[in-house]
């Protein structure tokens, strides 16, 4: 099984040499982050996956149920069966994290349970960007509304957050574009009110890694993700199973790439940029609708003959196009993710696309790059955020109390 590792999330290798409680807490990691990222496996599967003998995955797995992060469950395939039941071993989803992200428009709350089983979701529109302070206030009456179903069901082990801009290791805003957010530690102020740890990022680099877990790059260890939101075009670079974060961890800003140095004006400040050539801001008048979302997108480009549309729709796709061989090139992924408005577009230019990613590199021979669209559509970004939140717990069962 090929899995891909992000920082303290990682399956860590099970048998370094150091003392023995770092090994027994790296393997209790590694055979809970299998469960969470796979779902149900026998004890016999936890082994060969982890490599650990026998006897040491009964003694893990009996740990990890008395902590209350995995419980047995009637094997699949056992039902009928004569004689006693085989179980396997199963994440428990009512370990839950809060997921929450920051749009323009809206301000969403889930709850998300290990094994990335969203339970519930709630959606607060917003008539113009909240700031900071009120985005804080929209969740908390979030959480307030959730709040008898959580402490009935659930033990909540902290809060992932998604921002459409720029976000530093400590969880601190430098600069959010769509929300008009700048210098802000939003993920403190999130902390303070909620009582719990928060962590936050970039919601492309989130969108990435939910792909890469749970969506269409699983095992896939080189992984270019593009788009994540239907306004903005972020982007999510996995290069040997590890998200790039270059300095200050503000890696993977696809949509801020060049595309026409004499382009239209981007929020960023410069001109021509990927993020203003395409986008389906220019789209929504040609259209006449305003507010579209993926689905709604999806229903209007398959049926739209409108000359003027159709042609805005050859020529942004033209412009992705050239910026996918750049980043081709420059990254040489095995599969592209488009998430998105960019989903959209792949699904009614699929052939032009995909011409555009398969690359002849000097001197190599032609290389087909897979290109698909993102999986988990709606839940990507509720299932990511919480995978923030699970980090610490994933790297340290046993010392993480929820
Ligand atoms: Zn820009």
């Amino acid at each position: 099984m090929n899995l891909p590792v992000f920082e303290t999330a990682a399956a860590a290798p099970p048998a370094q040499r150091t003392t023995n409680d770092v090994i027994r807490q790296q393997n209790l990691g590694a055979v809970l982050s299998l469960l969470h990222l796979h779902g149900a496996l026998s004890r016999a599967q936890l082994g060969a996956t982890t490599r650990l003998n026998r006897s040491t995955v009964t003694g893990l797995v009996m740990e990890l149920i008395e902590l209350g992060l995995v419980r047995e469950a009637p094997a699949t395939g056992s039902n009928g069966r004569v004689g006693r039941p085989t179980l396997d071993i199963e994440p428990d989803d009512r370990v839950a994290a809060l997921s929450v992200r920051a749009e323009p428009q809206a301000v969403t709350v889930a709850l998300v349970g290990l094994g990335g089983v969203v339970h519930a979701r709630l959606r607060h529109d917003t008539a113009s960007p909240p700031s900071p302070r009120r985005f804080v206030q929209i969740v908390m009456s979030s959480v307030e509304a959730m709040r008898a179903d959580i402490d009935r069901h659930y033990r909540v082990v902290g809060a992932g957050l998604a921002v459409p801009g720029l976000v530093n290791a400590n969880g601190s805003v430098l600069i959010a574009p769509p929300l008009q957010w700048q210098r802000d530690p939003v993920a403190a102020r999130l902390s303070d009110e909620l009582g719990m740890p928060v962590v936050a990022g970039n919601d492309a680099s989130i969108g990435a890694l939910a792909e890469a877990r749970f969506g269409v790059g699983r095992g896939v260890t080189n992984l270019l993700y593009i788009g994540g939101a239907m306004r903005s075009i972020g982007g999510g670079v996995i290069i040997d199973g590890t998200l790039l974060r270059g300095t200050s961890g503000y890696a993977g800003e696809l949509g801020h790439t060049v595309v026409d140095p004499r382009g239209r004006r981007c929020v960023c400040g410069r001109t021509g940029c990927l993020e203003a050539e395409v986008s389906l801001a220019l789209l929504e008048p040609l259209l006449g609708r305003r507010k579209l979302d993926e689905d709604e997108l999806d229903v209007e480009l398959g049926v739209v003959r409108d000359s003027v549309v159709m042609a805005e729709v050859a020529r942004q796709v033209e412009v992705l196009s050239i910026a996918l061989t750049n980043f081709v090139n420059a990254f040489s992924p095995e599969t592209i993710v488009l998430s998105g408005y960019l989903g959209c577009l792949l699904s009614v230019s699929r052939e032009r696309l995909a011409e555009a990613v398969r690359v002849q590199p000097l001197g190599a021979e032609g290389r087909a790059v897979r290109l698909e669209r993102a999986h988990l559509r709606s839940r990507l970004m509720l299932i990511g955020p919480a995978e923030l939140a699970f980090a610490d717990l994933l790297a340290n069962p046993a010392g993480v109390r929820p």
